[in-house]
């Protein structure tokens, strides 16, 4: 099911030609998959013979609108999409001046166990192909009438640790015949998995990199992101450097702001030690209360943002959208499967 969308153009002409098509059918059937038709039916300049063929041997299926939210302060649009499997994933739509984003997810839950995350709560259940992360941002368009102009892969899961899909996605969405959004449009963010850092530095691709630090101390990182187990701060810092080096690009790190954890002026100096070199970019995030976690969010915004800025780094504080829909890392998802348990747990 979808295979077809999952594959770069290369790939679907090649696929057709196997088929007996002439090679001009893979543009053909490519742009009109990356237009979110629902059925092959709905290629005009394609024979009946070969719609029918590809609708019995690899049929589409398109993520349909579980739920629903529009914020009332902003107007953020919050999706649930049920998939193929009945599974479900997020995505949320915002609008600002210079254009709408889409925030994206790249797993069906994500098993990296950050303790303040709710998209983790449930671990992993599988991983999203590259045309279930493409859906997420035609069917957003399509629902929405909007177009999207800038994409995040910050919604559920880990887009390090399905590396594969999501490079494939970024070429899908990057392709002049598809969406054509440019790599400078889209951000990935990642709780810091370093070989993946070290992969995607090879690619040397024009995207953002976002990195989920919260901590520059490993003491306290390890205790808010078992990932730091696996590779520390220390680690981690070197990657960023030699991606910095190596793609010329500035990195994003993202910095949810926890009471009493990570709020101290030493971890502001020491975030600025260990960027030195590199021009970063922090970005601080009110931590959003999660019912599940015991963190909460910190009253010294002000004070670290001005701390990091007096060692010249250029720091911002995160404008909160949806703050009434439940817009964030897996809430939504969370709370339809809290309510299904309830459901079942009455029956
Ligand atoms: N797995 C990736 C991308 C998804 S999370 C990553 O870790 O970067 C997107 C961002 O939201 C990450 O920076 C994550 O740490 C942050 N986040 C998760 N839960 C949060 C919360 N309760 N409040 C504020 N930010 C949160």
């Amino acid at each position: 099911m979808n295979e077809l969308k999952s594959m770069t153009l290369q790939e679907l002409t090649a696929a057709l030609q196997s088929m007996g098509e002439p090679a001009f059918r893979g543009k053909q059937v490519f742009t009109w998959l990356h237009k979110g038709i629902q059925s092959y039916e709905e290629m005009g300049n394609v024979p009946k013979s070969l719609r029918e063929k590809l609708a019995q041997t690899d049929p589409l299926a398109a993520p349909r609108v579980a739920r629903k939210q529009v914020s009332r302060l902003d107007g953020t649009v919050k999706y649930l999409w049920e998939l193929a499997d009945g599974n479900c994933v997020e995505s949320v739509l915002m609008r600002y001046r210079h254009g709408n984003t889409v925030c994206v997810s790249t797993q069906v839950g994500c098993r990296m166990g950050c303790a303040f995350c709710a998209s983790t709560i449930a671990g992993k259940v599988r991983d999203l192909t590259p045309a279930e992360i493409l859906d997420q941002v035609i069917f957003t368009q399509l629902d929405s009438g909007e177009t999207v102009s800038n994409i995040v892969l910050m919604g559920i899961g880990e887009p390090l640790d399905n590396l594969d899909a999501v490079l494939r996605f970024l070429e899908l969405v990057n392709h002049p015949d598809g969406l054509n959004i440019g790599m400078r449009h889209i951000s990935l963010s990642t709780c810091g998995l370093v070989p993946g850092i070290r992969r995607l530095a090879e690619l040397e691709l024009q995207l953002t990199l976002s990195v989920s630090l919260h901590a520059p101390d490993s003491e306290t990182r390890s205790r808010i992101m078992p990932v730091n187990r696996a590779y520390d701060v220390e680690e981690l810092f070197d990657a960023c450097h030699d991606y910095f080096r190596k793609t010329g690009r500035r990195i994003s790190f993202e910095y949810a702001m926890i009471d009493g954890v990570n709020d101290y002026d030493w971890q502001a100096d020491l975030i600025a030690q260990k960027l030195r070199g590199m021009p970063g970019h922090v970005n601080l995030i009110p931590l959003n209360d999660v019912a599940e976690s015991p963190w909460r969010p910190s009253r010294h915004l002000a004070a670290f943002q001005k701390r990091l800025e007096s060692h010249g780094l250029t720091a911002t504080v995160r404008r909160s959208l949806g703050g009434d829909i439940d817009a964030s890392c897996g809430q939504l998802r969370r709370k339809a499967m809290e309510e299904a348990q309830k459901g079942e747990d009455s029956q």
